[in-house]
C-alpha cells in the first residue's frame, strides 16, 4: 500500500471521518463510501484518456461507403462506483444513413447501461433470487440502485446470448457433422474406479463401481468401455 496516497486520504477526509468516532460499523460504511466516491472519479478520469473507438476519420461501410467520423457523443454508464460518462466515437454514413458506434460493440456494452462489473453482479444475485431481491441486494452491497426491471432485462438479454452461442454450435455441427471440441463430451460408459479401499473377508480390495457418464469427464482412475 503506497502510504502517501493514505496520508493524502487522511489529511482529505480524516477529520471528517472522526466525527464518526469508534463505531467501526459506521466507519466502515462511511470509508467505504468516500473509497466509492473516488473509484468513480478515477475511473473517469482513465476513461476520459481513451480514443473510445476511434478508427480515424472514416471506416467502411456495408453499402460500399463510408461512414465519417461525427463526434465522440457521451453516454451515461452505471459502474459498482456510480455513474459516470463515455464520450464513444460515433461515425455516421451519407449515403445509406447507417451509423456506428464501434467502441459500444468491441466493450460488449451495446445498448446497455451497465457496466460489465455491476452487470456480473446483478446477473450472480438473479442466480437464486427475485429480480426484486436482487435489485434490492444490489443496492445494500454495492450502494447502487438498479430497477428489478433493468436486471431482468439484462438476464434476458445474457440468456439470448448464450441461447445464440448454442445456436451457433449447433449450425457448426449440422454443417460439418462433428462436434465442435468446445462442446465435445464422452460419450462412451466409463468405469470408475474411485480408490477407496475397502476391507473384505478375503482382504484389503479397491472397490469399484459403475458410473455412467452425464456430463464432463471425471478423471479418476477410469476405464473405458468402449
Ligand atoms: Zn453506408
Amino acid at each position: 500500500m503506497d502510504s502517501r496516497i493514505l496520508d493524502e486520504l487522511e489529511a482529505a477526509f480524516g477529520q471528517e471521518l472522526a466525527l464518526v468516532g469508534d463505531d467501526l460499523g459506521a466507519l466502515e460504511t462511511a470509508v467505504q463510501a468516500k473509497l466509492r466516491q473516488l473509484g468513480q472519479g478515477l475511473l473517469q478520469r482513465l476513461l476520459a484518456r481513451q480514443p473510445h473507438g476511434y478508427q480515424g476519420s472514416s471506416i467502411p461501410c456495408s453499402c460500399g461507403g463510408a461512414k465519417r467520423f461525427v463526434a465522440h457523443r457521451a453516454k451515461g454508464i452505471h459502474t459498482i462506483f456510480g455513474w459516470i460518462e463515455i464520450g464513444r466515437a460515433y461515425y455516421h454514413c451519407w449515403t445509406c444513413k447507417s451509423t456506428a458506434v464501434p467502441y459500444d460493440q468491441a466493450s460488449g456494452l451495446g445498448n446497455q447501461q451497465l457496466s460489465p462489473g455491476l452487470a456480473r453482479a446483478c446477473c450472480v444475485l438473479a442466480v437464486d433470487d427475485s429480480f426484486e431481491q436482487s435489485s434490492r441486494k444490489v443496492e445494500e452491497l454495492l450502494g447502487q440502485e438498479v430497477s428489478a426491471n433493468s436486471i431482468e432485462r439484462l438476464v434476458h438479454q445474457v440468456g439470448r446470448t448464450i441461447l445464440n452461442e448454442q445456436d451457433q454450435h449447433l449450425e457448426e455441427f449440422l454443417r460439418q457433422r462433428e462436434f465442435p471440441e468446445a462442446v465435445l463430451e464422452p460419450q462412451r460408459l466409463y468405469v470408475a474406479a474411485d480408490g477407496t479401499t475397502v476391507h473384505e473377508k478375503d482382504g484389503w480390495h479397491e472397490e469399484s463401481r459403475w458410473e455412467r457418464s452425464t456430463g464432463k469427464m471425471t478423471v479418476r482412475n477410469e476405464l473405458v468401455i468402449m
